[in-house]
C-alpha cells in the first residue's frame, strides 16, 4: 500500500519536521499541550467517516448506533469531570462553542459584557473584527492598571451603567483566580446572563487547581486541547438550568452554527475525558501550576516585569515594555532559541497587537514531557539570558543564542514527548 512519503512526499516532509520541532524545542505557548498517543489514534479512526447531524439516539442519518456510544460517553465523563448535570461535546472548536452561546442567549443588537482583549479577554467575547463584535454592542471591562488584577468594581459600575444581556468571564491571558461568585453577583443585580469561558484553565479546573465556574455560571464554554490535554476542540457545560435552556444550547450548536459532527474528535474527547478523571491528571495540573510559580519566581528575581506580580494558574504575561525592544522582538529572539512563546499586549500597551509590550508564557506543555521545578528554573534562567542578550550587541547576542539553543535541545532530549 502506498505510504504518505510515496504518495505525497513535500507533505510527509512537513510532518516529520514538525515532529522534530516538537521533540526539540521547549513549547511555552499557554495554551498549547501534547495530546496522549490514544487521544491521537482515536481520531485516525473510521469515526472521521461517518455522519451523525443531531444526538445521541435522534440522529438523521441511519447507521449511528456506533458513534452514539463514543458520543455518550463523552458526555457521561464530561458529568462526571466537572460534576454538572448538562454538556455539548459536538462544538468543532473554542470559537464555535462560543457562537452557539450567543445565538442561544442573546440577540443581535444586544449589550454583552466581556473582557477587554488587550487586557487579556479572547477574540470571541467582543473584538470588533469577529462575529461577536460585529453583531453585539460590546462593553469591555478590564484591569487595574496599577495591580495588573481584575477591578470588579468597575465592572460593576460598567454593568449597571450599561445593564447587559450577557455578563463573559474567562480569559486567554490573566494570571490570577477570577473571583466567579463576584461577577454572578453582579450579572444578578443587572438580570444578565453570567457565562464563563473557562478554555484556558477547564484541566485546572477539573483537578480541583483553580475556582470551578459552575456553581456561579449559567453556561461555561472551553476547548478540550489546552489544559485539558484532549484534542482540538470545544465543549459546553452547565448546571442547574432548566430543560428549555438546555434545549436552546444544543439546537444553537445544531443545528444552529454547525452541521455534522466530528465524530472521531468526539471519540477523543472521551478518551481525554477518561485520563482526566485519572488521579494522575490531578498530579498533573498541581505540577503546571507549580511549574509556572517557579518560572514566574526566576523572571521577578532576574529583574522582569510579571503582570500583576505572579501568577495562580499555568500562565503569566511578561511586561517589557520598559525595554529598549518589543514583544515581538523577544517572540523572534526567543524562538531562534528554540523557545516558543508568544508576543502578547499588556495591560496599557501603546503597541499594536502585532508588535506588542509583552510575551505570554505558560507551562501546560513541559510539565506533560516532564518538567519539574528545576526544569523549569533553568528554563526560566535561559529565557531571561535571551532577552537580557536584546540589550547587548549582536556578536553576544548570537552566542547567547547558540549556547541557549544547544542547552534546550539537550534538556528536550532527556524529556521526550512522545516516547
Ligand atoms: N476561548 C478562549 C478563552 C481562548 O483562549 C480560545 C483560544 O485561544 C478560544 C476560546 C478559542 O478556541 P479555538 O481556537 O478552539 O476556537
Amino acid at each position: 500500500s502506498l505510504t504518505l512519503a510515496d504518495f505525497d512526499p513535500e507533505l510527509a516532509q512537513a510532518v516529520q519536521h514538525e515532529e522534530r520541532r516538537q521533540e526539540d524545542h521547549v513549547e511555552l505557548i499557554a495554551s498549547e499541550n501534547y495530546a496522549s498517543p490514544l487521544v491521537m489514534a482515536i481520531q485516525n479512526s473510521v469515526f472521521t467517516n461517518k455522519y451523525a447531524e443531531g444526538y445521541p439516539g435522534k440522529r438523521y442519518y441511519s447507521g449511528c448506533e456506533n458513534v452514539d456510544v463514543a458520543e455518550r460517553l463523552a458526555i457521561e465523563r464530561l458529568k462526571a469531570l466537572f460534576d454538572c448535570d448538562w454538556v455539548n461535546v459536538q462544538p468543532h472548536a473554542g470559537a464555535q462553542a462560543n457562537a452557539a452561546v450567543f445565538l442561544a442567549l442573546a440577540r443581535p443588537g444586544d449589550t454583552v459584557m466581556g473582557m477587554n482583549l488587550a487586557q487579556g479577554g479572547h477574540l470571541t467575547h467582543g473584538n470588533p473584527s469577529n462575529f461577536s463584535g460585529r453583531h453585539y454592542k460590546i462593553v469591555p471591562y478590564g484591569l487595574n492598571p496599577d495591580t495588573g488584577l481584575i477591578d470588579y468594581d468597575e465592572m460593576e459600575r460598567i454593568a449597571l451603567q450599561t445593564r447587559p444581556r450577557m455578563l463573559i468571564g474567562g480569559f486567554s491571558a490573566y494570571s490570577r483566580h477570577k473571583d466567579w461568585a463576584r461577577m454572578r453577583a453582579i450579572a444578578d443585580k443587572v438580570g444578565a446572563i453570567f457565562w464563563v469561558d473557562m478554555a484556558h484553565v477547564a484541566g485546572l479546573v477539573a483537578a480541583g487547581e483553580y475556582p470551578n465556574p459552575l456553581p456561579h455560571a449559567h453556561v461555561v464554554t472551553s476547548t478540550t486541547h489546552k489544559t485539558l490535554r484532549g484534542p482540538r476542540g470545544g465543549i459546553i457545560l452547565a448546571k442547574g438550568q432548566d430543560e428549555d435552556f438546555y434545549r436552546k444550547l444544543d439546537s444553537a450548536v445544531f443545528p444552529g452554527v454547525q452541521g455534522g459532527p466530528l465524530m472521531h474528535v468526539i471519540a477523543a474527547k472521551a478518551v481525554a475525558f477518561k485520563e482526566a478523571l485519572r488521579p494522575e491528571f490531578k498530579t498533573y495540573q498541581r505540577q503546571v501550576v507549580t511549574n509556572a510559580r517557579a518560572m514566574a519566581a526566576v523572571l521577578q528575581q532576574r529583574g522582569y516585569r510579571v503582570v500583576s506580580g505572579g501568577t495562580d494558574n499555568h500562565l503569566m504575561l511578561i511586561d517589557l515594555s520598559a525595554k529598549p525592544y518589543t514583544g515581538k522582538d523577544a517572540d523572534a529572539a526567543l524562538a531562534d532559541a528554540w523557545i516558543t512563546t508568544n508576543k502578547n499586549s499588556v495591560p496599557n500597551d501603546p503597541r499594536s497587537p502585532f508588535v506588542t509590550s509583552g510575551i505570554r508564557i505558560g507551562t501546560p506543555a513541559v510539565t506533560t514531557r516532564g518538567f519539574g521545578v528545576a526544569e523549569c528554573e533553568q528554563l526560566a534562567h535561559w529565557l531571561c539570558d535571551v532577552l537580557d542578550a536584546l540589550e547587548i550587541g549582536s556578536d553576544e547576542r548570537t552566542t547567547v543564542r547558540d549556547r541557549v539553543r544547544e542547552q534546550v535541545a539537550n534538556l528536550c532530549r532527556r524529556h521526550p514527548v512522545y516516547k
